[in-house]
């Protein structure tokens, strides 16, 4: 008799697994945390011996399992080359995109076989940053079941919090990382976003608050409108390669130059010093946020380095003003985006252990030109944030919902080239728009759609996100088909597009995998470049529309040719003309030239358009005629 194997019963509904808490979890370059939402609302929670930060590290000892968390950070300076800090950096990137970053990092990196995706090289294996993450969110799992006293595997949801800037391929592999610790994300929420959650719970009034979050490895600013409960994200900017490390990066790089001229060495070209000088400057930097001077001390026994210098906080806060600076070119940005004074803001939140620096309190005060909030843990708000998010999915916060917004444009590419945009930057999500298309020539029973994003006017430069084609339409003229396509832009940022021909039903639809996602920098170079090339587009688009417009009376003209022999000649000759210009102006680039080309083309052909007209009318006539007929006849 051969048995079944007994299949694990899945949990109906009411069961354990929707009874069961979702976690709220900042995973961060630094530092992760995790809370819940109970009856006292949101709280961290904290590991047995008290603490509620968790290390972002995760150290694999060449026999045993990784650690992760503040035994992996003890590991540092230990054994560097296998202890990843940071990786948060990596995810969802390729090696081309972190040139600048790999001198500082302890540990090599490697491209994965035959992908631009950086993987960190072990020796005997790689290990992926999603793999890394993957450990960092499963120890949160873990505490969470331990501080709740829960068995692990009724622990299995969370809302897990991303920078704002992260893209498909970055949000992805931050699911994947969620998978590996055996955890369902049930929501991703920005980081910013679940700042000001965290604050606006008991703090309400605000209408418009700017969140600046400045961490170890990212920055973000966002800008959110209140309205009547619900938070509109209305513009955000950032930088995810920017942080706190990049302060301590100018204490490593002065007292490595002071070190190198003492001692005639490189400190830097050792890991395991590399590593202990990081972790040595962040010392001095915390130190320097609350004292006039702090020392930076830095011994090496074995190279028989034994190092001391103090540092002045004027002299850091020389070195970290341009960092500042960029962050608050952000903020300059998401104003501008969000056509927004700074005097109209009501509240800026500070987020992240890096606004502990008094010169960037004081900076962001005084750009926003008022004091930032920073009553909360800022090392904790968005943990509390993501809380939040997770009792309002539970169902325990009732009145609020959360919006984030798309970074880039979303749009489809037309005739001639240029961009019909759906979406725009900025736009909150979940987003729906619509948008009428139809045919270009007659009998046409298939329409291809290119599915771009970014912010130019031609398709050409913006990025490919998919093509695909509708087919099944039935045989009408050109123009005469109404296609209607809908982009529909989930909370997770996954796109679906679907084209309907409305009078046969034929319909078709994809979803946009997000495969090939952008880095950081990418969106930023192609936002970059749209504020660049803004006035050459313009006139790139004028072009590609003139061109669009001319190809149409073109094909109108010669499908009609036939009526030019009831041309005077003069008319003939000047159509003639007209027609073979505008044929030859594949080259011409300048729109006022083409516009002249169309225009002539345009009246060359209004007499043949008369005779046109005359024989339609004529015909309909006829076919009056002889409907009446039929009538008599009946
Ligand atoms: P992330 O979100 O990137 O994980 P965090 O918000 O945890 O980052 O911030 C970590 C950064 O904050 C680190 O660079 C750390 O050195 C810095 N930091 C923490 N406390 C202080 C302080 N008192 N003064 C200056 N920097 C601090
Ligand atoms: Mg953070």
């Amino acid at each position: 008799m051969i048995e079944l194997p007994v299949l694990p019963t899945l949990q109906a509904d009411g069961g354990a697994a929707n009874d069961s808490p979702i976690l709220g979890i900042d995973l961060g370059t630094t530092h992760s945390l995790v809370a819940v939402y109970d009856a006292g609302g949101a709280r961290v929670l904290a590991a047995a011996d008290g603490s509620e930060l968790i290390p972002s590290v995760v150290s694999y000892p060449r026999a045993g399992a990784p650690v992760v968390g503040r035994v992996a950070l003890d590991r540092s300076t230990l054994d560097p080359a296998r202890t990843i800090h940071s990786s948060k950096r990596l995810i969802g990137k390729g090696l081309a995109d972190l040139a600048d970053q790999r001198a500082t990092l302890s540990y090599p990196l490697v491209d994965a076989p035959g992908r631009s995706l950086a993987m960190i090289d072990l020796g005997e294996r790689l290990v992926s940053p999603a793999e890394i993450a993957g450990q960092i969110l499963a120890e949160a799992r873990r505490r969470a079941a331990e501080a709740l006293k829960l068995p692990l595997d009724q622990v299995r949801r969370a809302v897990i919090t991303v920078p704002a800037y992260f893209d498909d391929t970055q949000r992805q592999a931050t699911r994947e990382a969620a998978k590996l610790a055996g955890l369902e994300v049930v929501r991703m929420v920005n980081e910013p976003t679940a700042a000001a959650l965290a604050y606006d719970l008991d703090h309400r009034g605000a209408e418009c608050v700017a969140v600046y979050d400045l961490g170890g490895g990212t920055f973000d600013v966002s800008l959110l409108q209140r309205q009547e409960g619900v938070f509109r994200v209305l513009a955000t900017a950032g930088d995810t390669c920017l942080g706190g490390d990049d302060f301590d990066r100018t204490i490593v790089e002065h007292a490595a130059q002071l070190i190198g001229e003492k001692y005639q060495v490189d400190v830097l070209a050792d890991p395991a010093a590399r590593a202990a000088m990081r972790l040595a400057a962040e010392r001095t930097k915390i130190e320097l946020s609350s004292a006039e001077s702090a020392d930076f001390v830095f011994h090496d026994p074995a190279a028989g380095i034994a190092f001391r210098t103090t540092i002045d906080w004027r002299m850091f806060q020389g070195w970290i003003a341009p960092l500042v600076q960029r962050t608050l070119d952000a903020c300059f940005q998401v104003l501008k985006d969000a056509e927004i004074e700074a005097d109209a803001i009501d509240e800026v939140v500070l987020v992240g252990g890096s606004t502990r620096v008094p010169l960037v309190k004081a900076a962001v005060s005084q750009f926003f030109n008022r004091p930032a909030r920073d009553e909360l843990d800022p090392d904790k708000v968005v943990a509390l944030g993501a809380a939040v998010q997770a009792g309002v999915l539970g169902g325990q916060v009732r009145d609020l919902l959360l919006l984030d917004v798309t970074p880039l444009s979303l749009g489809i590419e037309t005739m001639g080239g240029a961009v019909s945009k759906l979406i725009n930057r900025n736009s909150p999500i979940p987003a729906q728009a619509q948008e009428g298309f139809t045919t270009y020539v007659d009998g046409q029973t298939a329409v291809e759609f290119h599915v771009v994003q970014g912010e130019r006017e031609l398709a050409s430069d913006c990025r490919s996100l998919g093509r695909f084609v509708l087919r099944g339409l039935p045989s009408m003229p050109a123009g005469l088909p109404r296609i209607g396509v809908r982009f529909t832009l989930d909370a997770d940022g996954i796109l679906r597009v679907r084209a309907r021909e409305q009078e046969s039903g034929t319909a078709t639809e994809i979803e946009i995998q997000p495969k090939h996602g952008l880095t950081d920098a990418e969106v930023e170079k192609m936002l970059h470049d749209a504020w660049q090339n803004a006035e050459a587009d313009l006139s790139a688009r004028r072009v590609a529309d003139l061109r669009e417009r001319l190809t149409t009376v073109i094909h109108a003209v010669e499908k009609s040719y036939a009526k030019a022999a009831e041309l005077q000649a003069n008319e003939r000759e000047r159509l003639e003309d007209a027609l073979e210009d505008a044929r030859d102006s594949a080259e011409v680039e300048d729109p006022d030239l083409l516009k002249g080309i169309l225009d002539e083309l345009e009246e060359a052909s209004y007499p043949l358009a008369e005779r046109l007209m005359h024989q339609v009318a004529a015909d309909a006539v006829k076919d009056h005629k002889i409907s009446d007929l039929i009538g008599e006849e009946q």
